[in-house]
Order: structure tokens, then sequence, then C-alpha cells
């Protein structure tokens, strides 16, 4: 676990601690997978998401075995009923429930720090990341690449907006970053443990999950996939939620958007030291000249609306600073629900 989780997560996950709990799995060889999986108010997809599941993991068997760490997010719904009806007779399962909903990106956090897998998958649970992709995500990770990325090939389901603005997004951001991250790739991805293992030891608290998996290294690989629409319910994630994820995702990797500012400054400073020159030696030569209140208004409004636009810049990293110097933990733990035969 992550030096970032309190002592008060520490004591609600200490069933068994993290050592203990990889002994009892030890005399199996077959490699473990865990797929990740956050769920909120997701009771119709738990059903038909594990069906899927032991579809595809059914002939990997000899090979590998798996476990679902599903990260319940404070959902208000019968998910939990759900999996826990179906922990009896499923010793695969794990439930990592949280106090209250944190969003994706932290229930994904909890849910990696509890896999105890040689690999780990966060996956959707709405089917919208297909568990068919995971025999080939598993091949290139046997021929040594420590990430396989499923990118989208295509993104002709979404709307016109949400496909403009994910290109934006993408193409502001890697231009920005110092470390990009891959266009159309989501948080469907295997990572290998060693990569987990520095996920995990990541400090930060405003998270942007994407990022950090690529900021980590390795050799990648990538499959792609057409993704399919959802199962059952509806996405939880609004314009306006997006919007802000995609800001929390720039404003966390990358500081260009405060050295724009420098040079944005440095430019307009030049250039009023050239207007007030030619000013001057305007009123040296032909005198007072009284009209003048448009430009007036307008290098002020300028100059104003340039002002507030930095200094709300500011503030974006300020407001992170303070989140991050406040050291709350990440998430906060109700239960932790480990597969039967891993307590
Ligand atoms: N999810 C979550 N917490 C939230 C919102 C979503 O754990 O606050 C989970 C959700 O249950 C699903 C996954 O994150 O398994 C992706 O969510 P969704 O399908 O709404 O996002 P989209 O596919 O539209 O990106
Ligand atoms: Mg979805």
């Amino acid at each position: 676990m992550g030096k970032a989780v309190s002592k008060a997560n520490e004591a609600a996950s200490t069933k068994a601690p993290p050592a203990e709990r990889k002994a009892a799995g030890a005399h199996n060889k077959r490699k473990l997978v865990s797929l990740v999986v956050p769920v909120f108010n997701e009771q119709h997809a738990i059903e038909p998401f594990l069906l899927r599941i032991e579809a595809v993991f059914a002939p990997l068997a000899a090979q590998y075995d798996f476990e679902v760490v599903f990260v319940n997010d404070g959902s208000r719904d019968a998910t939990e009923f759900a999996i826990r009806s179906r922990m009896q007779a499923n010793p695969r399962l794990c439930l990592v429930n949280l106090s209250r909903n944190f969003g994706k990106e932290a229930a994904l956090s909890a849910g990696i720090d509890h896999a105890r897998g040689d690999a780990c998958i966060p996956i959707d649970v709405d089917l919208q990341d297909p568990p068919e992709l995971i025999p080939e995500m598993l091949t290139h990770w046997e021929r040594g690449a420590k990430v396989v990325n499923a990118r989208r090939s295509c993104r002709s389901d979404d709307g016109w907006l949400k496909r403009l603005t994910a290109r934006a997004f993408y193409r502001i951001f890697n231009r920005m970053a110092e470390q990009s991250i891959p266009a159309d790739v989501g948080d469907f991805r295997l990572l290998d443990k060693q990569v987990v293992e520095v996920v995990r030891d990541m400090g930060e608290r405003v998270r942007f999950n994407k990022a950090l998996f690529s900021w980590v290294g390795f050799e990648t690989a990538e499959v792609t996939f057409k993704r399919p629409k959802r199962e059952t319910g509806t996405s939880a994630w609004s314009y306006w939620r997006l919007w802000n994820f995609a800001l929390d995702g720039i404003f966390s990797s990358t500081t260009a958007p405060l050295r724009i500012w420098t040079y944005t400054g440095g430019f307009l400073a030049i250039l009023s030291f050239l207007y007030a020159t030619t000013i001057f030696v305007r009123t040296l030569i032909v005198g007072v000249d009284v009209p003048g209140y448009a430009s007036t208004l307008i290098l002020i409004l300028l100059f104003g609306g340039l002002n507030l636009f930095a200094i709300g810049i500011l503030g974006e990293y300020i407001g992170r600073i303070y989140s991050e110097v406040r050291e709350r933990p990440l998430y906060v733990l109700r239960s932790v629900h480990l597969g039967q035969e891993k307590k």
C-alpha cells in the first residue's frame, strides 16, 4: 500500500497483511492477474461483467489465475449486495468499500493498492473495455512489455463535440506535458507488478492516473479495439466533469501554463515600452493630445483581462498545492472483503 494511505485505511485492511496474503498463494505457480474494477451505482452490471470475465479466463486457466478487485466507490444502490452475494461462491472476488464517492481516479488507486497480482488490469464494469482483449494483452506481457495500452481505434460512436474536445485535449496535453500520454488510451491497460509498485508509491493527491501510468515508463506495447456502447446504466461523466478532469490532468502534469505568462508578460512589456516611447516622442513633437479615450480603455480592459486570467492560472496551481500539503488520504476505506482463500 502506498505511503499516502492513512493509518485508518491500514486498520481497515488488516485482515491479512499483504506479505501473508501473498504467501497463501505462493504454492500456486500460475501467474495471478488482478482486474481492478471501480464501481459506482452499477448493480445491474456486475453479473454480465463477471460472466464475460469468466469466459475469457476459462481457456487460460492452465497459465493464469485471476482475481477481481471491485472498488465500491460509495454506491447508493445494491451494488455492494450484488458483489457480496457472489463472493460466497466465488473466492476470486474481493471487495474494497470506500466510505463515500471519491471519484473514479481515487477508486482506481484504492483498487491498485489492494491488487496482489503479477499484473494488474484496470477495467470498467460496464463492458466498454472488452475483456476479450485481455489474452492479447497477456501475450504482449509475456513477451516482455511492462505496460500494454488498449487504444481505441476509432471514436465514431462518440458525438462530434466529444471527438473534437478529446482530440484537442490530447493535443494540448502532449504539447505541454514533459511526458506525453498516448491518445485514445483510457485506464484500460495491463500494468506489470513492477509498474504497479511505482504507481502505489506516488504520493500525489490530485490523481490523473493516465499520466501517472505513462510517467513510469518501461517497455510499452499497444493493442487496439473499438469501444462499444455501455451495456447497462448511464455514464457518470458529464461534460462539466470531463472538463474538470482535463484541467486536473493538465495542471497536475505540467507547469507550462505558468511559463506561458512569463513569455506573454515579457512580450507585452516590450510592446508597452515601444508604445510608451512613441507617445512620449509624439507628445514632445506635436504637444499634448487629449483624445485617446478608446485606446486607453482598450488597454485597460486588455491588461485587466490578462491579469485576471494569469491570476486564475496561478490559483489553479495554488489550489493543487493546497490539496497536496494537506496530506489527506486519497480515499477512506469502510471495509475490505478479501476472497475466501485469501483470508
Ligand atoms: N465510476 C466510479 N466512480 C465514479 C464514477 C464512475 O467508480 O464516481 C466507475 C464506473 O462504475 C465504471 C467506470 O468508473 O466502472 C467508468 O465510468 P463510466 O462508464 O461512467 O465512464 P465512461 O465510460 O463514460 O468514461
Ligand atoms: Mg463507461
